[in-house]
Protein backbone atom coordinates (compact mmCIF):
# COMPACT_ATOMS: atom_id res chain seq x y z
CA UNK A 1 0.00 0.00 0.00
CA UNK A 2 1.08 3.31 -0.68
CA UNK A 3 3.05 4.78 2.47
CA UNK A 4 0.12 7.83 3.10
CA UNK A 5 -2.05 5.64 2.48
CA UNK A 6 -0.71 2.83 5.29
CA UNK A 7 -0.67 5.47 7.77
CA UNK A 8 -3.99 6.41 7.07
CA UNK A 9 -4.81 2.69 7.24
CA UNK A 10 -3.70 2.37 10.82
CA UNK A 11 -5.35 5.34 11.75
CA UNK A 12 -8.71 3.69 11.01
CA UNK A 13 -8.12 0.47 12.83
CA UNK A 14 -7.19 2.70 15.92
CA UNK A 15 -10.07 4.69 15.51
CA UNK A 16 -12.37 1.97 15.05
CA UNK A 17 -10.84 -1.09 17.20
CA UNK A 18 -12.89 -4.92 17.01
CA UNK A 19 -14.52 -3.77 13.18
CA UNK A 20 -12.92 -6.02 11.59
CA UNK A 21 -15.26 -6.12 8.57
CA UNK A 22 -14.45 -2.04 8.32
CA UNK A 23 -10.82 -2.71 7.80
CA UNK A 24 -11.18 -5.24 5.12
CA UNK A 25 -13.35 -2.82 3.46
CA UNK A 26 -11.51 -0.11 3.76
CA UNK A 27 -8.17 -1.68 3.25
CA UNK A 28 -9.53 -2.90 -0.01
CA UNK A 29 -10.07 0.41 -1.56
CA UNK A 30 -6.82 1.67 0.00
CA UNK A 31 -4.98 -0.30 -2.08
CA UNK A 32 -6.28 0.09 -5.52
CA UNK A 33 -6.23 4.07 -5.26
CA UNK A 34 -2.28 4.58 -4.78
CA UNK A 35 -2.11 5.52 -8.05
CA UNK A 36 -5.08 7.75 -8.05
CA UNK A 37 -3.35 9.79 -5.64
CA UNK A 38 -0.43 10.70 -7.86
CA UNK A 39 -2.23 11.95 -10.41
CA UNK A 40 -4.29 14.38 -8.12
CA UNK A 41 -2.14 15.70 -5.28
CA UNK A 42 -5.63 18.26 -4.42
CA UNK A 43 -6.75 14.69 -3.23
CA UNK A 44 -4.32 14.27 -0.46
CA UNK A 45 -4.23 17.93 0.16
CA UNK A 46 -7.99 18.08 1.29
CA UNK A 47 -7.78 14.59 3.52
CA UNK A 48 -10.35 13.33 1.33
CA UNK A 49 -9.42 9.81 1.97
CA UNK A 50 -9.34 10.36 6.00
CA UNK A 51 -12.91 12.13 5.64
CA UNK A 52 -14.17 9.69 3.74
CA UNK A 53 -13.23 7.35 6.03
CA UNK A 54 -15.50 8.89 8.88
CA UNK A 55 -18.66 8.52 8.61
CA UNK A 56 -20.82 12.02 8.24
CA UNK A 57 -23.11 10.32 11.22
CA UNK A 58 -23.64 7.11 13.37
CA UNK A 59 -26.97 6.30 14.64
CA UNK A 60 -27.53 3.56 17.38
CA UNK A 61 -30.97 2.38 18.71
CA UNK A 62 -32.62 0.42 20.96
CA UNK A 63 -35.56 -1.15 19.19
CA UNK A 64 -38.18 -2.69 22.62
CA UNK A 65 -41.24 -4.80 20.57
CA UNK A 66 -43.10 -8.34 22.62
CA UNK A 67 -43.04 -11.61 20.82
CA UNK A 68 -45.77 -13.95 20.44
CA UNK A 69 -45.50 -15.29 23.79
CA UNK A 70 -45.90 -11.29 25.13
CA UNK A 71 -42.40 -11.34 26.33
CA UNK A 72 -40.21 -8.18 25.48
CA UNK A 73 -37.38 -8.37 23.76
CA UNK A 74 -34.43 -5.73 23.11
CA UNK A 75 -32.82 -5.44 20.27
CA UNK A 76 -30.19 -2.99 18.92
CA UNK A 77 -30.60 -0.32 15.93
CA UNK A 78 -28.21 0.98 13.27
CA UNK A 79 -27.93 3.44 10.27
CA UNK A 80 -24.90 4.86 9.48
CA UNK A 81 -24.72 7.90 7.00
CA UNK A 82 -21.64 7.77 5.50
CA UNK A 83 -21.22 10.05 2.73
CA UNK A 84 -23.96 12.23 0.87
CA UNK A 85 -21.51 14.52 -1.06
CA UNK A 86 -23.52 12.85 -4.37
CA UNK A 87 -26.82 12.46 -2.99
CA UNK A 88 -29.09 11.52 -0.23
CA UNK A 89 -27.79 8.90 1.50
CA UNK A 90 -28.61 5.19 0.23
CA UNK A 91 -28.47 1.99 0.86
CA UNK A 92 -30.09 -0.83 2.66
CA UNK A 93 -30.64 -2.15 6.62
CA UNK A 94 -29.82 -5.59 6.98
CA UNK A 95 -31.60 -7.88 9.96
CA UNK A 96 -29.55 -10.40 10.47
CA UNK A 97 -28.22 -11.96 14.34
CA UNK A 98 -24.12 -11.16 12.84
CA UNK A 99 -25.08 -6.88 12.66
CA UNK A 100 -23.39 -5.02 14.72
CA UNK A 101 -21.17 -1.52 13.86
CA UNK A 102 -18.63 -2.92 11.89
CA UNK A 103 -20.89 -4.76 9.51
CA UNK A 104 -23.00 -1.79 8.96
CA UNK A 105 -20.03 0.39 8.35
CA UNK A 106 -18.04 -2.27 5.98
CA UNK A 107 -21.56 -1.88 3.92
CA UNK A 108 -21.98 1.61 4.09
CA UNK A 109 -18.25 2.27 3.38
CA UNK A 110 -18.47 0.40 0.04
CA UNK A 111 -22.14 1.68 -0.54
CA UNK A 112 -20.37 5.35 -1.13
CA UNK A 113 -17.89 3.87 -3.80
CA UNK A 114 -20.67 1.08 -5.46
CA UNK A 115 -23.01 4.25 -5.68
CA UNK A 116 -20.82 6.75 -7.70
CA UNK A 117 -20.28 3.70 -9.81
CA UNK A 118 -23.93 3.87 -10.87
CA UNK A 119 -23.53 7.48 -12.25
CA UNK A 120 -27.06 8.09 -10.43
CA UNK A 121 -27.29 11.32 -7.90
CA UNK A 122 -27.26 8.59 -4.64
CA UNK A 123 -24.67 8.98 -1.44
CA UNK A 124 -23.72 6.05 1.09
CA UNK A 125 -25.60 4.44 3.98
CA UNK A 126 -26.23 1.39 5.25
CA UNK A 127 -28.47 0.08 8.49
CA UNK A 128 -30.28 -2.92 10.20
CA UNK A 129 -30.58 -5.08 13.17
CA UNK A 130 -29.20 -7.62 14.86
CA UNK A 131 -33.02 -8.53 15.01
CA UNK A 132 -33.49 -12.24 13.40
CA UNK A 133 -36.88 -12.60 11.22
CA UNK A 134 -35.88 -16.38 10.73
CA UNK A 135 -38.65 -18.56 12.82
CA UNK A 136 -40.77 -15.43 13.10
CA UNK A 137 -44.61 -14.98 12.83
CA UNK A 138 -45.63 -12.41 10.61
CA UNK A 139 -46.97 -10.48 13.72
CA UNK A 140 -44.13 -10.55 15.30
CA UNK A 141 -41.98 -9.07 12.23
CA UNK A 142 -44.40 -6.46 11.94
CA UNK A 143 -44.47 -5.20 15.32
CA UNK A 144 -40.09 -5.40 15.38
CA UNK A 145 -40.37 -3.33 12.14
CA UNK A 146 -42.74 -0.83 13.99
CA UNK A 147 -40.66 -0.47 16.49
CA UNK A 148 -37.57 -0.04 14.57
CA UNK A 149 -39.17 2.58 12.21
CA UNK A 150 -40.74 4.77 15.68
CA UNK A 151 -37.04 5.95 16.17
CA UNK A 152 -35.36 5.71 12.70
CA UNK A 153 -38.02 7.70 10.76
CA UNK A 154 -36.79 11.09 12.32
CA UNK A 155 -33.37 10.36 10.41
CA UNK A 156 -34.77 9.74 7.40
CA UNK A 157 -36.45 11.67 4.35
CA UNK A 158 -36.69 11.38 0.11
CA UNK A 159 -33.85 14.20 0.64
CA UNK A 160 -31.90 13.21 3.23
CA UNK A 161 -31.33 9.35 3.70
CA UNK A 162 -33.77 6.88 1.94
CA UNK A 163 -33.34 3.00 3.28
CA UNK A 164 -34.25 -0.62 1.38
CA UNK A 165 -33.88 -4.01 1.82
CA UNK A 166 -30.97 -6.56 2.56
CA UNK A 167 -30.18 -9.90 4.18
CA UNK A 168 -33.35 -10.58 6.25
CA UNK A 169 -35.45 -7.08 5.03
CA UNK A 170 -37.35 -8.27 2.06
CA UNK A 171 -40.97 -7.27 0.52
CA UNK A 172 -42.89 -8.03 3.41
CA UNK A 173 -40.41 -5.94 6.02
CA UNK A 174 -40.28 -2.81 3.54
CA UNK A 175 -44.20 -2.72 3.50
CA UNK A 176 -44.16 -2.60 7.80
CA UNK A 177 -41.36 -0.12 7.51
CA UNK A 178 -43.00 2.22 4.96
CA UNK A 179 -46.52 1.70 6.53
CA UNK A 180 -45.26 3.37 10.03
CA UNK A 181 -43.17 5.83 8.73
CA UNK A 182 -46.42 7.05 6.98
CA UNK A 183 -48.21 6.58 10.21
CA UNK A 184 -46.38 8.71 12.34
CA UNK A 185 -45.14 11.79 9.39
CA UNK A 186 -48.67 11.58 7.95
CA UNK A 187 -46.93 12.16 4.67
CA UNK A 188 -47.24 9.31 1.55
CA UNK A 189 -43.87 10.05 0.97
CA UNK A 190 -42.90 6.85 -1.19
CA UNK A 191 -39.76 8.38 -2.33
CA UNK A 192 -38.33 7.75 1.36
CA UNK A 193 -37.86 4.07 1.06
CA UNK A 194 -37.10 1.61 -1.94
CA UNK A 195 -37.98 -1.36 -2.66
CA UNK A 196 -41.54 -1.40 -1.99
CA UNK A 197 -44.30 -3.89 -2.97
CA UNK A 198 -46.37 -2.81 -6.68
CA UNK A 199 -49.31 -1.93 -5.17
CA UNK A 200 -48.02 0.73 -3.62
CA UNK A 201 -45.29 3.07 -5.46
CA UNK A 202 -43.10 0.26 -6.01
CA UNK A 203 -41.09 0.01 -9.27
CA UNK A 204 -40.91 -2.79 -11.93
CA UNK A 205 -37.46 -5.07 -11.75
CA UNK A 206 -36.49 -3.32 -8.16
CA UNK A 207 -37.06 -6.95 -6.71
CA UNK A 208 -35.31 -8.43 -9.88
CA UNK A 209 -32.49 -5.99 -10.00
CA UNK A 210 -29.53 -7.27 -8.22
CA UNK A 211 -29.44 -10.37 -9.37
CA UNK A 212 -30.43 -9.51 -12.96
CA UNK A 213 -27.99 -6.65 -12.96
CA UNK A 214 -25.19 -9.66 -11.32
CA UNK A 215 -26.10 -11.90 -14.58
CA UNK A 216 -25.87 -9.12 -16.67
CA UNK A 217 -22.51 -7.57 -15.73
CA UNK A 218 -20.66 -11.45 -15.66
CA UNK A 219 -22.45 -11.36 -18.81
CA UNK A 220 -20.71 -8.67 -20.18
CA UNK A 221 -17.39 -9.81 -18.54
CA UNK A 222 -17.80 -12.99 -21.02
CA UNK A 223 -18.16 -10.95 -24.01
CA UNK A 224 -15.05 -9.15 -23.43
CA UNK A 225 -13.16 -12.26 -23.16
CA UNK A 226 -15.25 -13.51 -26.34
CA UNK A 227 -17.49 -15.73 -24.44
CA UNK A 228 -21.17 -16.29 -22.90
CA UNK A 229 -23.00 -17.93 -20.21
CA UNK A 230 -24.26 -20.34 -23.51
CA UNK A 231 -23.81 -23.77 -21.79
CA UNK A 232 -22.27 -23.07 -18.78
CA UNK A 233 -22.38 -24.91 -15.47
CA UNK A 234 -23.07 -22.29 -12.71
CA UNK A 235 -22.72 -21.98 -8.92
CA UNK A 236 -24.69 -19.56 -7.23
CA UNK A 237 -24.21 -19.25 -3.37
CA UNK A 238 -27.45 -18.08 -1.23
CA UNK A 239 -31.47 -18.65 -1.92
CA UNK A 240 -32.50 -15.24 -1.10
CA UNK A 241 -33.60 -12.47 -3.11
CA UNK A 242 -30.13 -12.18 -4.86
CA UNK A 243 -29.69 -15.40 -5.30
CA UNK A 244 -32.89 -16.43 -7.06
CA UNK A 245 -33.13 -13.77 -9.62
CA UNK A 246 -29.63 -14.12 -10.24
CA UNK A 247 -30.44 -17.83 -11.23
CA UNK A 248 -34.14 -16.92 -13.70
CA UNK A 249 -31.65 -14.35 -15.23
CA UNK A 250 -28.72 -16.92 -16.03
CA UNK A 251 -31.55 -19.53 -17.24
CA UNK A 252 -32.43 -16.84 -19.68
CA UNK A 253 -29.06 -15.90 -20.96
CA UNK A 254 -28.17 -19.85 -21.30
CA UNK A 255 -26.32 -20.72 -18.51
CA UNK A 256 -27.17 -23.89 -16.48
CA UNK A 257 -27.13 -23.43 -12.55
CA UNK A 258 -26.70 -26.51 -10.64
CA UNK A 259 -26.29 -25.78 -7.28
CA UNK A 260 -27.63 -22.79 -4.83
CA UNK A 261 -27.06 -22.94 -0.79
CA UNK A 262 -28.46 -21.79 2.52
CA UNK A 263 -27.07 -21.19 5.86
CA UNK A 264 -27.88 -25.28 5.80
CA UNK A 265 -25.77 -26.20 3.55
CA UNK A 266 -26.28 -26.77 -0.44
CA UNK A 267 -28.13 -28.56 -3.47
CA UNK A 268 -26.57 -30.12 -6.55
CA UNK A 269 -29.23 -30.54 -9.21
CA UNK A 270 -27.69 -31.50 -12.17
CA UNK A 271 -30.60 -31.07 -14.64
CA UNK A 272 -30.38 -27.66 -13.13
CA UNK A 273 -32.48 -25.75 -10.98
CA UNK A 274 -36.44 -25.56 -10.87
CA UNK A 275 -36.65 -21.99 -10.41
CA UNK A 276 -40.19 -22.31 -9.53
CA UNK A 277 -39.51 -24.74 -7.02
CA UNK A 278 -37.05 -22.62 -5.57
CA UNK A 279 -39.28 -20.00 -5.21
CA UNK A 280 -42.25 -21.46 -3.78
CA UNK A 281 -40.32 -22.74 -0.77
CA UNK A 282 -38.22 -20.48 -0.01
CA UNK A 283 -40.62 -17.07 -0.94
CA UNK A 284 -44.03 -18.77 -0.35
CA UNK A 285 -43.06 -21.50 2.74
CA UNK A 286 -39.95 -19.51 3.89
CA UNK A 287 -38.70 -22.58 4.55
CA UNK A 288 -35.49 -24.89 4.40
CA UNK A 289 -33.06 -26.02 1.47
CA UNK A 290 -33.45 -30.08 2.09
CA UNK A 291 -37.47 -29.24 1.43
CA UNK A 292 -36.31 -28.66 -2.47
CA UNK A 293 -34.14 -31.82 -2.58
CA UNK A 294 -36.93 -33.98 -0.96
CA UNK A 295 -39.71 -32.93 -3.49
CA UNK A 296 -37.81 -32.65 -6.75
CA UNK A 297 -36.80 -36.63 -5.72
CA UNK A 298 -33.66 -38.32 -7.46
CA UNK A 299 -32.62 -34.92 -9.55
CA UNK A 300 -31.42 -33.28 -6.67
CA UNK A 301 -29.32 -34.44 -3.04
CA UNK A 302 -28.86 -31.95 -0.40
CA UNK A 303 -25.64 -31.41 0.80
CA UNK A 304 -25.78 -30.37 4.76
CA UNK A 305 -23.00 -28.24 6.72
CA UNK A 306 -20.45 -27.79 3.45
CA UNK A 307 -19.79 -25.23 1.47
CA UNK A 308 -21.65 -25.18 -2.05
CA UNK A 309 -17.66 -23.77 -3.41
CA UNK A 310 -17.10 -27.23 -3.51
CA UNK A 311 -19.42 -27.86 -6.72
CA UNK A 312 -17.05 -27.60 -9.88
CA UNK A 313 -18.22 -24.48 -11.78
CA UNK A 314 -17.08 -22.39 -14.99
CA UNK A 315 -18.85 -19.42 -13.65
CA UNK A 316 -19.43 -18.36 -9.60
CA UNK A 317 -21.98 -15.95 -8.46
CA UNK A 318 -21.58 -15.52 -4.73
CA UNK A 319 -25.00 -14.02 -3.28
CA UNK A 320 -24.73 -14.75 0.36
CA UNK A 321 -22.93 -13.20 2.51
CA UNK A 322 -19.86 -11.20 3.47
CA UNK A 323 -16.19 -13.86 3.33
CA UNK A 324 -17.74 -17.15 2.14
CA UNK A 325 -14.71 -17.35 -0.47
CA UNK A 326 -11.80 -18.23 1.49
CA UNK A 327 -8.41 -18.65 -0.05
CA UNK A 328 -8.75 -22.40 -0.21
CA UNK A 329 -11.82 -21.99 -1.71
CA UNK A 330 -10.57 -20.12 -4.78
CA UNK A 331 -7.85 -22.33 -5.08
CA UNK A 332 -10.24 -25.54 -5.29
CA UNK A 333 -12.74 -23.38 -7.75
CA UNK A 334 -9.80 -22.35 -9.80
CA UNK A 335 -8.58 -26.03 -9.94
CA UNK A 336 -12.41 -26.97 -11.03
CA UNK A 337 -11.88 -24.79 -13.76
CA UNK A 338 -13.80 -21.77 -12.82
CA UNK A 339 -13.45 -18.83 -15.35
CA UNK A 340 -15.43 -16.06 -14.30
CA UNK A 341 -16.70 -14.79 -10.52
CA UNK A 342 -19.60 -12.45 -10.15
CA UNK A 343 -20.14 -11.20 -6.66
CA UNK A 344 -24.06 -10.99 -5.97
CA UNK A 345 -23.12 -9.91 -2.31
CA UNK A 346 -21.28 -7.60 -0.57
CA UNK A 347 -17.45 -8.74 -0.32
CA UNK A 348 -18.29 -12.53 -0.34
CA UNK A 349 -14.48 -13.26 -1.52
CA UNK A 350 -11.47 -12.92 1.19
CA UNK A 351 -8.95 -10.75 0.39
CA UNK A 352 -6.89 -14.16 -0.43
CA UNK A 353 -9.77 -15.46 -2.73
CA UNK A 354 -10.18 -12.25 -4.53
CA UNK A 355 -5.45 -12.77 -4.78
CA UNK A 356 -6.39 -16.40 -6.19
CA UNK A 357 -8.69 -15.31 -9.25
CA UNK A 358 -6.59 -12.68 -9.89
CA UNK A 359 -3.52 -14.38 -10.84
CA UNK A 360 -5.40 -17.07 -11.84
CA UNK A 361 -6.62 -14.95 -14.55
CA UNK A 362 -10.30 -15.67 -13.63
CA UNK A 363 -12.71 -12.99 -14.76
CA UNK A 364 -13.56 -11.07 -11.20
CA UNK A 365 -16.47 -9.08 -10.63
CA UNK A 366 -16.38 -7.06 -7.46
CA UNK A 367 -19.75 -6.56 -5.71
CA UNK A 368 -19.38 -2.55 -5.97
CA UNK A 369 -19.76 -3.55 -9.45
CA UNK A 370 -21.55 -6.41 -10.51
CA UNK A 371 -24.22 -5.98 -7.63
CA UNK A 372 -25.12 -2.06 -8.66
CA UNK A 373 -28.37 -3.03 -10.68
CA UNK A 374 -30.03 -3.21 -7.00
CA UNK A 375 -29.59 0.53 -5.85
CA UNK A 376 -29.35 1.79 -9.35
CA UNK A 377 -32.78 0.48 -9.77
CA UNK A 378 -33.78 1.94 -6.81
CA UNK A 379 -32.47 5.37 -7.68
CA UNK A 380 -34.81 4.56 -10.64
CA UNK A 381 -37.51 3.73 -8.21
CA UNK A 382 -37.23 6.90 -6.25
CA UNK A 383 -37.52 9.12 -9.51
CA UNK A 384 -40.79 7.32 -10.94
CA UNK A 385 -41.67 8.21 -6.85
CA UNK A 386 -40.60 11.74 -7.61
CA UNK A 387 -42.58 12.25 -10.52
CA UNK A 388 -45.94 9.86 -9.87
CA UNK A 389 -44.85 7.70 -12.92
CA UNK A 390 -44.58 4.42 -13.32
CA UNK A 391 -42.55 2.54 -16.17
CA UNK A 392 -42.79 -0.76 -17.46
CA UNK A 393 -40.89 -3.72 -16.83
CA UNK A 394 -39.54 -3.97 -20.65
CA UNK A 395 -38.08 -0.38 -20.10
CA UNK A 396 -37.03 -0.63 -16.39
CA UNK A 397 -35.53 -3.59 -17.56
CA UNK A 398 -33.61 -2.26 -20.68
CA UNK A 399 -32.51 0.80 -18.45
CA UNK A 400 -30.48 -1.71 -15.63
CA UNK A 401 -29.25 -3.62 -18.57
CA UNK A 402 -27.91 -0.23 -20.08
CA UNK A 403 -26.12 0.91 -16.87
CA UNK A 404 -24.73 -2.15 -16.04
CA UNK A 405 -22.89 -2.27 -19.56
CA UNK A 406 -21.54 1.11 -18.40
CA UNK A 407 -20.46 0.27 -15.10
CA UNK A 408 -18.66 -2.66 -16.32
CA UNK A 409 -17.04 -0.80 -19.32
CA UNK A 410 -15.87 1.99 -17.27
CA UNK A 411 -14.42 -0.18 -14.51
CA UNK A 412 -12.16 -1.92 -17.76
CA UNK A 413 -11.71 1.37 -19.36
CA UNK A 414 -10.34 2.64 -15.60
CA UNK A 415 -8.10 0.09 -15.06
CA UNK A 416 -6.42 0.22 -18.31
CA UNK A 417 -6.40 4.11 -17.56
CA UNK A 418 -3.91 2.93 -15.05
CA UNK A 419 -2.12 0.22 -16.61
CA UNK A 420 -3.72 -2.60 -15.19
CA UNK A 421 -6.02 -4.45 -17.76
CA UNK A 422 -8.83 -6.45 -16.95
CA UNK A 423 -8.92 -5.89 -13.13
CA UNK A 424 -11.96 -5.08 -12.27
CA UNK A 425 -11.55 -4.80 -8.61
CA UNK A 426 -9.22 -1.55 -9.12
CA UNK A 427 -11.19 -0.25 -11.72
CA UNK A 428 -14.45 0.13 -9.70
CA UNK A 429 -12.50 1.23 -6.74
CA UNK A 430 -10.98 4.17 -8.87
CA UNK A 431 -13.57 5.03 -10.86
CA UNK A 432 -16.24 5.06 -7.58
CA UNK A 433 -13.97 7.18 -5.78
CA UNK A 434 -12.68 9.89 -8.53
CA UNK A 435 -16.24 10.65 -8.29
CA UNK A 436 -16.97 10.76 -4.95
CA UNK A 437 -13.92 12.72 -3.99
CA UNK A 438 -14.66 15.37 -6.66
CA UNK A 439 -18.26 15.87 -5.43
CA UNK A 440 -15.80 16.06 -1.86
CA UNK A 441 -13.57 18.48 -3.05
CA UNK A 442 -16.04 21.15 -4.95
CA UNK A 443 -18.72 21.14 -1.65
CA UNK A 444 -15.60 22.41 0.68
CA UNK A 445 -14.36 21.52 4.13
CA UNK A 446 -17.71 20.08 5.29
P1 LIG B 1 -31.73 -12.60 1.63
O1 LIG B 1 -31.99 -12.46 3.07
O2 LIG B 1 -32.88 -12.55 0.68
O3 LIG B 1 -30.95 -13.97 1.34
C1 LIG B 1 -29.73 -14.24 1.94
C2 LIG B 1 -29.30 -15.64 1.56
O4 LIG B 1 -27.98 -15.84 1.99
C3 LIG B 1 -30.14 -16.71 2.22
O5 LIG B 1 -30.21 -17.84 1.41
C4 LIG B 1 -29.35 -17.01 3.50
O6 LIG B 1 -29.57 -18.29 4.02
C5 LIG B 1 -27.94 -16.87 3.00
N1 LIG B 1 -27.08 -16.40 4.12
C6 LIG B 1 -27.17 -15.23 4.79
N2 LIG B 1 -26.25 -15.16 5.76
C7 LIG B 1 -25.58 -16.32 5.70
C8 LIG B 1 -24.50 -16.86 6.44
N3 LIG B 1 -23.94 -16.15 7.45
N4 LIG B 1 -24.04 -18.08 6.08
C9 LIG B 1 -24.60 -18.77 5.06
N5 LIG B 1 -25.64 -18.32 4.33
C10 LIG B 1 -26.11 -17.11 4.63
O7 LIG B 1 -30.66 -11.47 1.27
P2 LIG B 1 -30.28 -10.85 -0.14
O8 LIG B 1 -30.41 -11.88 -1.20
O9 LIG B 1 -31.00 -9.57 -0.28
O10 LIG B 1 -28.73 -10.48 0.07
C11 LIG B 1 -27.67 -11.40 -0.22
C12 LIG B 1 -26.38 -10.64 -0.37
O11 LIG B 1 -26.50 -9.68 -1.45
C13 LIG B 1 -25.92 -9.82 0.83
O12 LIG B 1 -24.52 -9.82 0.89
C14 LIG B 1 -26.41 -8.42 0.50
O13 LIG B 1 -25.66 -7.41 1.18
C15 LIG B 1 -26.14 -8.39 -0.99
N6 LIG B 1 -26.89 -7.38 -1.74
C16 LIG B 1 -28.25 -7.36 -1.72
C17 LIG B 1 -28.94 -6.42 -2.45
C18 LIG B 1 -30.42 -6.43 -2.56
O14 LIG B 1 -30.95 -5.68 -3.39
N7 LIG B 1 -31.15 -7.24 -1.78
C19 LIG B 1 -28.22 -5.38 -3.20
C20 LIG B 1 -26.79 -5.55 -3.23
C21 LIG B 1 -26.17 -6.51 -2.50
P3 LIG B 1 -30.49 -18.46 5.34
O15 LIG B 1 -31.86 -18.10 4.89
O16 LIG B 1 -30.32 -19.89 5.73
O17 LIG B 1 -29.94 -17.49 6.34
Amino acid sequence: MHEKLSSIYDNVLRRNPGETEFHQAVREVLESIGPVLGKHPEYAESKIIERICEPERQIIFRVPWTDDRGEVQINRGFRVEFNSALGPYKGGLRFHPSVYLGIVKFLGFEQIFKNGLTGLPIGGGKGGSDFDPKGRSDREVMRFCQSFMTELYRHIGEYTDVPAGDIGVGGREIGYLFGQYKRITNRYESGVITGKGLAYGGAQVRTEATGYGCAFFVDEMLKARGTSFDGRRVAVSGSGNVAVYTIEKIEQLGGRVVACSDSSGYVLDEKGIDLDLLKQIKQVERGRLDVYAERRGDNATFVAGRSVWEVPCEVAMPSATQNEITGRDAAVMVGNGCIAVGEGANMPTTPEGIKVFLEAGVAFGPGKAANAGGVATSALEMQQNASRDSWTFEFSEHRLEEIMRDIHDRCLQTADEYGMPGDYVAGANIDGFRRVADAMLALGLI
